[in-house]
């Protein structure tokens, strides 16, 4: 089998995809939001497309399209950026698992390709309602994401700084892989390159303004589109063994 794209197929192929057993939908869940001079606002969202459907090829589930807007107000002082309220997006994810569990789905891999979105997706699913034989997955930990990079970033030789968390080198070195044609490399500039953690908490807090003229967290100058395959390969691998790990800790198939 190979991964179905939701929005392509009609009603019955769907209804008899799902009879057949094909019970697994990813959902993507990314952004529109600033990424620096070089990036476009869609990177996460494309991260959601391109990730989304390579896990769905995994798991030989469906791929619902990628919700594009995310929890992004940390980025609203730059131009473009399209940002959902927490509470919004939590029902826009519950109403999502609704629609799905309603037709069958017996597992529903909620997939934030954004890091603002990894928490508000775990508030989400913590409060939804139980649903009869329906396991929802999410990862409500940024945490997920940066295991995933950082390792595959020190065996290139990129430092944490470098790498950043925000249109540095690994996110540029990933759209190069995915969209090189959408990258602006010649406009491509540090940002913070400061104490990491500390970075981290005033970016989500006060606002990527505040550390980051140019919206960049990390300098994007040594990506690479092999570097950002690389980095693509392993967050699949990461997010495909966690999410047979979580299906088997509740025993589903
Ligand atoms: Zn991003």
């Amino acid at each position: 089998m190979t991964a179905l794209r939701l929005e392509e197929l009609t009603w019955p192929q769907v209804r008899a995809e799902i009879d057949a057993g094909r019970q697994t939908v990813v959902v993507p869940f990314g952004a529109v939001e600033q990424h620096g001079p070089h990036l476009p606002l869609g990177t996460d969202a494309l991260f959601g497309d391109e990730i989304g459907w390579a896990l769905a090829e995994r798991l030989d589930a469906f791929l619902a399209p990628t919700v594009r807007a995310g929890c992004s107000s940390h980025h609203l002082a730059f131009a473009g950026t399209i940002s959902l309220r927490e509470e919004t997006f939590r029902q826009v994810a519950a109403d999502i698992v609704a629609s799905l569990a309603q037709h069958g789905f017996k597992r529903i891999v909620l997939l934030p390709t954004h890091g603002g979105n990894f928490r508000p997706l775990g508030e989400a699913v913590a409060q939804m309602p139980p649903l009869d034989g329906v396991q929802v997955i999410t990862f409500p930990d940024v945490s997920v994401l940066l295991g995933a990079i950082l390792p595959v970033a020190s065996s290139l030789g990129i430092t944490p700084q470098e790498g950043g968390v925000h249109a540095g080198e690994w996110e540029t070195s990933m759209v190069l892989a995915l969209r090189p044609e959408l990258v602006h490399m010649d406009r491509g500039e540090a940002g913070y390159v400061g104490d990491l953690m500390a970075g981290v908490q005033r970016f989500f807090q006060e606002g990527v303004h505040t550390i980051s003229e140019n919206g960049v967290f990390g300098d994007p100058r040594r990506a690479s589109e092999a570097a950002g395959r690389q980095y693509i390969d392993h967050i699949v691998d990461v997010i495909a063994a966690m999410v047979d790990a979580q299906s088997q800790r509740s025993g589903a198939a």
